[in-house]
């Protein structure tokens, strides 16, 4: 089968000469939970915006559900949702405004059951009528995955998705992510936390200072390295 995401001999070079990425190879299969694990200033974010077509990429090739995110941009970032590390969350607008207006973004024609369908999913029905900038932390996240999933991708990318965020709302968000996946989406997650990549992912990726140094199924890289091993990787 083909894979969702291929990454091909990816490098990048920002405009002042720093190497943020080297020789990325990387395959995320259909359907299957992906965490990349990595610590701080590794290139986590980089990567995920060049897969989403945010950031050019200096070399190398991207591919998303098959089209290239460079020769044919607008098909690869359909099939693509990306909940950003940084949430933009003070908008006077309702829920369901929201939520709308970004599947408008992407041309797509409205599908209010496919928008009540993402409310629902992610208990944010009773929420609809509401401005966005009177929710509970929480209920701001949901709405940012809800935008993100508007215009019905097939993969969804969240950059460090309980980055700040206390104990109970980590474990809503793993309930919430787990949910998603079961209704077909394949889910590309960063974070520093060896835990959240236990619990949540299939396979998992570390990256480090921009090359990706290892990939494996989660119970064979836990059980060949263990947690310390692996952390030391991160430190
Ligand atoms: P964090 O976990 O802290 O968010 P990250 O793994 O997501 O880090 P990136 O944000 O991708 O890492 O950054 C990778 C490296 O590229 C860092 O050294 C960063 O300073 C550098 N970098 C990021 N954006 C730019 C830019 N626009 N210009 C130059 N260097 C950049």
């Amino acid at each position: 089968m083909q894979p969702d995401i291929s990454v091909k001999h990816l490098s990048k070079v920002y405009g002042d000469g720093f190497q943020a990425l080297k020789n990325i190879n990387l395959d995320i299969r259909r359907g299957e939970i992906f965490a990349l694990l990595g610590p701080n200033g590794a290139g986590k974010t980089t990567l995920i915006s060049i897969i989403c077509g945010i950031v050019n990429l200096s070399s190398g090739e991207v591919k998303a559900a098959g089209y290239d995110i460079v020769k044919d941009y607008r098909k690869a970032r359909e099939t693509i949702g990306l909940v950003p590390q940084e949430l933009n969350t003070d908008s006077f607008e309702t829920v369901w405004d929201a939520v709308s207006f970004s599947r408008g973004l992407f041309g797509k024609a409205p599908k209010p059951s496919h928008i009540e369908k993402v409310l629902k999913d992610l208990s944010l029905w009773d929420k609809r009528n509401n401005r966005i900038m009177s929710l509970s932390g929480g209920m701001k996240r949901r709405v940012m995955i809800a935008k993100a999933l508007s215009h019905e991708p097939q993969i969804l990318f969240l950059d460090e998705p309980t980055a700040g965020v206390d104990v109970e709302l980590r474990r809503d968000m793993w309930d919430m992510v787990r949910k998603l996946r079961e209704s077909g989406v394949t889910i590309i997650l960063t974070t520093h936390y060896i835990e959240e990549a236990e619990e949540m992912a299939d396979r998992i990726g570390v990256i480090r200072q921009g090359e990706i140094i290892l990939v494996e199924d989660k119970t064979q890289l836990m059980t060949k390295l263990g947690k310390k091993e692996l952390r030391l990787h991160l430190a």
